[in-house]
């Protein structure tokens, strides 16, 4: 891991931004690749049945649909897409399907591989433990993955999953404060909404920025609810990217007759942009992104 460490240290150093808002590319932090956004009208989204099995109140659906609804609010006021929970599914599948249900998932993993899968299983090099034994496979210490896909060359969206590590963390709901020595039954932890709201971002096209207060500040510290509020960069990207009224914006213009539709030579890829505890384990989050090539 020395080696690994190092390089991500550097990644945290060079990869960065402070800016308001930092739109996420098709290659990560690479001006030169076009943005990833969303152009339908309409983006249904839905929560796994199950909802996070460690807790029992379940309160933790209404504080996912409330972290939408926040995005939603700034998207009703000035811009042109509209998010709508779709009702709760069995299915415990993220990433694209080219056929059949392709569904926007929001899931709570509540194992983790490394500890249900045996470590000569064949999924852990095809990346594909996560679906198949229904368990967290990403960092130990990344509190949640939003797994997007798109189209390589327009940057269009196709299909976005969020994924909470309900493995490592204790994700609650209360608004007792932290969580101290003694726990109080309505105290904060990991904060589910916090944490969605943040993962939302994700989910329409925010990359993370080290600047002050945003919601997209890669790290989230036990006790941690500011970023239930969504901050005024990441607001003002709603604005820019997706106008009321207008198309969606690229960071590039498209090329004359592409609108990411055809169906032949498409390269999509997958993205997960991850919430860690700590700035060095959101920047190990993105040595976990995951790229796909050839799904049309
Ligand atoms: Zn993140």
């Amino acid at each position: 891991m020395g080696a690994l460490a190092s390089w991500v240290v550097l990644a945290v150093a060079l990869g960065q931004s402070s800016a308001p808002y930092v739109r996420s590319r098709v290659s990560p932090g690479d001006d030169a690749t076009q943005c990833l956004y969303w152009t339908q009208a309409r983006v249904v989204w839905q929560q796994s049945t199950v909802g996070n099995q460690k807790v029992t109140n379940h309160t933790e659906f209404q504080a996912i649909s409330d972290s939408f609804q926040s995005w939603q609010d700034i998207f009703a006021n000035c811009g042109n897409l509209t998010l709508a929970e779709g009702p709760r599914v069995d299915s415990r599948t993220v990433g694209y399907a080219r056929t059949g249900d392709n569904i926007n998932l929001i899931l709570f993993r509540t194992r983790s591989c490394r500890e249900v899968v045996d470590s000569g299983d064949a999924c852990f090099a095809a990346d594909t433990c996560a679906n198949t034994y229904d368990c967290w496979d990403d960092s130990a210490g990344t509190i949640a993955i939003t797994l997007t896909t798109y189209d390589e060359r327009t940057g269009i969206v196709y299909d976005s999953d969020i994924s909470f590590n309900a493995a490592t963390f204790n994700f609650t709901t209360g608004n007792g404060g932290p969580c101290g020595i003694v726990a109080n039954p309505n105290c904060v932890d990991t904060d589910v909404q916090n944490t969605a709201t943040h993962e939302v971002g994700h989910f329409v096209g925010l990359d993370h920025t080290l600047a002050t207060g945003s919601t997209m500040n890669p790290s989230a510290p036990p006790g941690e609810v500011s970023k239930r509020n969504i901050d005024s960069g990441s607001r003002s990207f709603v604005c820019a990217a997706y106008p009321k009224g207008s198309a969606s914006q690229p960071c590039i213009p498209l090329p004359p007759g592409s609108n990411g539709d055809d169906d032949d030579d498409d390269g999509c890829s997958a993205a997960s942009g991850g919430l860690a505890a700590l700035p060095l384990l959101a920047a190990a989050s993105l040595l976990a992104r995951r790229r796909r090539r050839g799904v049309r």
